[in-house]
Formats: structure tokens, sequence, C-alpha cells
């Protein structure tokens, strides 16, 4: 029997592919998909989500998401729910010149990476969305970065998981589970193993409802950067709409009035329509961050495999965590060298 410890996302899929191989499995989490999962925004974004020195990320993210599909097939065996899984592909858009300016550099260093972002005009971007402004200042286009609505694909997984037949054990773990034990709680992995250094960062993001007469109001992720300013759109399939997202490491674990601002005001600029929009929630979660925003990935010793630590990317690298687990378990090659992701790094300089 192998216990997973956590039910986020995370968790929730290395629980499906192990049961889905037939291993025995039980899922231990007093609220599952009430962690960072319950907040995030859902795109499957490896190539807008670059982060510029992060070399040792890339080939995880690209990494995850060649497996996600093979993920989605998997689920779709267990259950009918929908996962909220769209392929129309991503914008990024530029407020300003000097947004465009960053955006150009950003494209070139994506291609430096072989990854693909083609540079549109902005009446070709606006005929793909029309809702945009008219007053940008450069679009791209990446084909690539897809989306899932993570809170309707944690729902699909508990389905799913109880379709095999695996135990979902709605208890907080004090301490290690005897046996087996994959840990992928999320922040709450370093109580439990000493030695992993995870810290909250906090992300702010906005729900809102587009009334039926301006539906759709966006039909794929839009990016953008407003004087600097990260901001996206993401529409769902169920015709809401999540605008995201800050990040603060200020240990306050409600919405800021001054992130809501900013948000609001940065989408609109970018979609004038936002103003138009149904307000229906403000939430804040929080990234499972380490020090060097790289996961904790692997095996510790004959017991415990450890899974967390997946920072800003989690959805993205869901896909990766669950196949990696199940290569762990099984003692075969994960196909990936996962040196960066080991989950002793932090302890060593510590001693
Ligand atoms: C605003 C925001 C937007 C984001 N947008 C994106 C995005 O667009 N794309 C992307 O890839 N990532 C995104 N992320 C990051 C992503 O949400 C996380 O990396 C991911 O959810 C981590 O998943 P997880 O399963 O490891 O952890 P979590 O979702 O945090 O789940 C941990 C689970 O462990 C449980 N738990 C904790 N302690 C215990 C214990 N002792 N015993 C049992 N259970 C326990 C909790 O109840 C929880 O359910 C975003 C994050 C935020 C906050």
């Amino acid at each position: 029997m192998i216990t997973v410890v956590g039910g986020g996302l995370v968790g929730l899929a290395t629980a499906l592919r192990l049961a889905d191989r037939g291993h025995g499995v039980t899922l231990q989490d007093p609220a599952p998909a009430s962690g960072a999962t319950h907040h995030a925004g859902g795109m499957l974004a490896p190539v807008a989500e670059v982060v510029y020195r992060q070399e040792a990320l890339f080939p995880l993210m690209l990494r995850s998401a060649e497996l996600y599909p093979g993920l989605l097939e998997v689920v779709g065996r267990h259950t009918d729910l929908p996962t909220g899984h769209r392929t129309e592909g991503t914008l990024v858009v530029a407020a300003d010149r000097a947004d465009a300016t960053h955006l150009a550099e950003l494209t070139d260093y994506q291609a430096q990476h072989s990854m693909t972002a083609e540079r549109l005009p902005l009446r070709q971007a606006r005929s793909l969305e029309p809702a945009l402004s008219p007053q940008l200042a450069g679009a791209v286009h990446i084909p690539g970065d897809h989306q899932v609505n993570p809170r309707m694909f944690a729902v699909a997984l508990l389905d799913a998981l109880g379709n095999l037949g695996v135990r979902v054990v709605r208890e907080r773990a004090e301490e290690l589970p005897a046996g087996q034990v994959i840990l992928a709680n999320g922040l709450g992995a370093a109580a439990l193993h000493p030695g992993l250094q995870l810290r909250p960062v906090y992300g702010d993001i906005l729900r809102l409802g587009v009334p039926e007469h301006l539906q759709p109001l966006l039909t794929r992720v839009v990016r953008g950067f407003v004087e600097d300013r990260p901001v996206y759109l993401i529409p769902r399939t169920d015709g809401t709409l999540a605008i995201g997202a800050t990040s603060r490491e200020d240990d306050r674990p409600i919405p800021r009035t001054g992130a809501v601002h900013d948000l609001l005001r940065d989408a609109t600029r970018l979609v004038p329509g936002i103003e138009e929009c149904d307000f229906l929630e403000a939430t804040t979660g929080a990234r499972p961050g380490t020090p060097d925003d790289l996961p904790y990935l692997g095996r510790v010793n004959e017991h415990l495999i450890v899974s967390t630590g997946y920072f800003r990317h989690g959805i993205l690298l869901t896909a990766l965590a669950a196949d990696v687990a199940v290569h762990l378990v099984e003692g075969t090659d994960p196909g990936i060298d996962l040196a960066a992701c080991d989950p002793h790094r932090h302890t060593a300089h510590q001693e």
C-alpha cells in the first residue's frame, strides 16, 4: 500500500497514475484541493512563463507539457467529469512602447531556447480576440501554452480516484505514515520532513462572471505587461474569467485592496470590456516556494518520495510530478535529469 500525503493537484494526479497502474493507494488530506490548487490560474505555460536565469526549470516545464495529454487521457478513462482543458493557445500583449520592448526581449529569449512564440501584427491579434484594446503596442501568439481549470480538474480527479477504489482519508497527517509514502502536501511537507525549506509566496487572484451579451469575452489566455507589471486573463469553459496574479511574501493571506485594484486596472487596460463583468471573488493562495524556486522531487529513502515545492508552476508540473512518482515507485528510469530537484540539496547547506 502506498500513502500519498496531500490532495492538491500534485497528490491527486500522483494517486491516480499509481492506482491506474494497479498499485494499492490511500490518499490522505483533511481538505483535498484547498491549498494553492484552489486559487491557481491553471495555465499550462512552459513558454510564456519562462523565467530568466531559471534554465534548470525549462526542461521540467516542457516535459510536463508533453506529458499532459497522457495524464488527461488516464483521467478520462476513469471519470466523465470535465477538467476545463483548453488548447486555444495564449496571446501575450504589451500596453505601451516600453512594454513592447520588454515583450520583444522575452520573445527573443524564448526563441534562443527553441520555444515557439510568434510575433503578431496588432490587427491580427484583435481579429483573434476582438475584445482586446485597440491601444496596445505589441502582441505575440504562443500556440503551445494551454490551460486547465484547477478546481474542476481536482473534482474530476477525486471522482476518478473514487471510481478506482482509492481510499481518501480526510485527516491531517501529524507524522509520516508507515509503509511507502509520497509526500505531496505542498507547504505542509516541511513539518513532516525536516530539511525541506518551503515558504509561502502569496498570490491574489480574481474571478469575474462574463454577462451573457459579452460571451465569449475572450477565447484564449491573454497575458500582458502594463507599465512593466504582468497580468493575465484566463477565460474558463464555465463562462467565468480569472485575473491574476500578484506575488508577495508579506505573510498576509487575505486579498490586499491595492492588489485587487491593480489587477482590475491593468486587466481593463488590455480588455476594456472587463468593466462590464460581474465581480465574483477575490482570493489569495500560497505558492509553495523553495530557496532556489525549483521543486523538491525525488526518493529520500526506501520508504519516502518527496514531491513538493512546485511554486508558480505546480499545475503545469503536475503531469511530470505524477509520472516521476510512478517511475520512482516502480524503480524505472523517469527519462529526465532530476539532479536540480534533489530534496536534500538544502539540507546539506545547513549542516
Ligand atoms: C494565485 C495563484 C495562481 C497560480 N497560477 C498557476 C498557473 O497558472 N499555473 C501553474 O502551473 N501554477 C500556478 N500556481 C501554482 C500552483 O497553484 C501550485 O504550484 C500548485 O497548486 C501546488 O500544488 P500541490 O498539490 O503541490 O500543493 P497544494 O495545492 O497547496 O496542496 C497541498 C495539499 O496538502 C494538504 N496538506 C497539507 N498538510 C497536510 C498534512 N499534514 N496532511 C495531509 N494533507 C496535508 C492541504 O490540505 C492541500 O490540499 C498558482 C498559484 C497561485 C497562488
